[in-house]
């Protein structure tokens, strides 16, 4: 299957990965909407959200994690938790936004990535 985010699980691609285990794994949004947007997606391909009930409780705990240290690291105040469906979905491996809420244009993306790297 031709689906770029099984290509960053498989590692064909490169991508700045913040967080990892054997269920989902998080890397930054290549075209971020703020300083600190990151993506979480589970290692089993869905094409979205709704038939990935198992998994979506797990996401949301991770989230979480990935979340507070975000807020930690970055000094941030809270966040986004985003989920596009249909054509709202541009990538169709399901995946969780964090969204930090921040306006940042001028930042260091080397610097954010090792900041928030867990
Ligand atoms: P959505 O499908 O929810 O509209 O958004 C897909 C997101 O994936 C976009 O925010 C886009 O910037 C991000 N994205 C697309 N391709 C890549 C990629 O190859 N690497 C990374 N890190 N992010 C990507
Ligand atoms: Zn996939």
């Amino acid at each position: 299957m031709d689906c770029i985010f099984c290509k960053i699980i498989n590692k064909e691609i490169n991508s700045k990965i913040v967080y990892e285990d054997d269920i989902v794994i998080s890397f930054m949004d290549i075209s971020p909407s703020s300083m600190g947007h990151v993506l979480i997606i589970p290692k089993e391909h869905h094409d979205d959200f709704t038939t990935a009930n198992d998994v979506i409780a797990y996401m949301f705990e991770i989230a979480d994690k990935i979340g507070k240290n975000i807020m930690e690291k970055l000094n941030q105040t809270g966040y986004t938790l985003l989920i596009n469906y249909g054509t709202a979905q541009e990538v169709k491996h399901l995946h969780l936004h964090i969204i930090p809420d921040n306006n940042e244009k001028d930042y260091d993306i080397e610097d954010v990535y090792k900041k928030i790297k867990m």
